[in-house]
């Protein structure tokens, strides 16, 4: 597998990029971990990957301040955990962590304060009771395998791994939910592809959120690829200040991947976790986004999403009928309240 780059080297040229300080990144790094791969490395050196793209991955020192109604679990996660593997929301679906590390550190993540922490892993035995709860209780149809990354995995672990999940019949959906695609693409490789050809069952989650993201060969070569061994690729994206909040910028992103056959999906709200509040965009410019967005074609137009504190999902399709201030204001009421945000921006 491609080896994913760590400090200092990196943080240098991305301080350079940015403008910012090696020192700032590297005291942020001690707190929440950092990787790029090569290929966004190399992406950044030859100037096809922007600053606003950068900054999902880029440490920022604003990551170190305590904000309120910022917390380590805003999703409520830690309590949705029946087996330390697994997480349930919904009786008939669950997620199947398959690992705590990421190919990237996406800056905003839910799981912050989990992923890439050495104190934090998914033992061998973890992964083996996951799929013997999964095996036990016929009333689970979807699994979405998610961490970390799952494609952080290498294929002799992960292969075996999805073959005793594929022998589990009441399966009938395998979500791979995975930043591979455009930080890695190389990582859909032609051994991944051979497994997940065997079986329709699999679909796989991308997650970009900026028109970078797409925007490379590679990366819309390994998506034809999937589409070619039969597994649908979705969208995932998350709305971020200073990378995508810009209604054109975001229609950019959505038409894009629909062009290129990747169904725009999910648009989350930014979950607020402790260290990324520089993502937080005020309500008018998300309601301004949506606006904008209506005007795509149907299948171009993602779903508008929250995630309450209990880890469940509450959507919104923008359309003019739709009070999209009154759902983003049950947003805030399924949370603590927000005293600073206003502040913020
Ligand atoms: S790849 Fe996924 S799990 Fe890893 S940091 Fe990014 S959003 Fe979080």
């Amino acid at each position: 597998m491609e080896v994913v780059i760590t400090p200092p080297k990196t943080l240098a040229i991305l301080a350079q990029k940015a403008g910012k300080s090696v020192d700032e990144l590297v005291k942020t790094v001690d707190t929440y971990p950092f990787a790029l791969t090569h290929f966004l490395r190399q992406r950044v050196e030859e100037g096809t990957y922007s600053l606003p793209a950068l900054r999902q991955f880029l440490p920022d020192a604003q990551e170190l301040q305590d904000v309120a109604g910022f917390s380590p679990d805003p999703a409520g996660e830690s309590g949705k955990h029946p087996i330390p593997a697994i997480l349930q929301a919904y009786d008939n679906r669950l997620v199947i962590l398959l690992s705590y590390q990421c190919l990237v550190y996406c800056r905003f993540c839910v799981r912050k304060a989990l992923v890439g922490m050495p104190e934090y892993t998914i033992t061998h035995e973890q992964i083996e009771q996951a799929l013997a709860f999964v095996r036990t209780h016929p009333e689970i149809e979807d699994v979405v395998l998610s961490g970390g990354d799952p494609l952080a995995v290498p294929n002799r672990r992960l292969l075996p791994f999805l073959r005793q999940l594929l022998a589990i019949s009441h399966v009938r959906a395998i979500r791979i939910d995975s930043r591979a695609l455009s930080t890695m693409p190389k990582r859909i490789d032609d051994e991944l592809l051979d497994v997940l050809k065997t079986d329709d069952r699999f679909w796989y989650h991308a997650h970009m959120n900026h028109p970078d993201d797409l925007h490379h060969p590679d990366v819309l070569a390994a998506a034809r690829r999937l589409r070619m061994a039969g597994v649908p690729v979705l969208n995932q994206s998350v709305i971020l200040a200073g990378v995508n909040d810009d209604p054109a910028v975001m229609a950019r992103l959505m038409s894009e991947c629909y062009y290129h056959k990747i169904l725009p999906y999910n648009l989350y709200v930014l979950d607020r976790v402790k260290g990324g509040v520089h993502f937080e965009v005020a309500e008018e410019r998300i309601v301004e986004i949506c606006e904008t967005l209506s005007h795509l074609p149907g299948p171009a137009q993602p779903v508008l999403i929250f995630v309450d504190g209990e880890s469940r999902k509450h959507r919104a399709v923008y359309d003019p009928v739709t009070d999209l201030h009154a759902f983003l204001g049950a947003r805030n009421a399924a949370h603590r309240p927000m005293e600073n945000v206003s502040a913020l921006r």
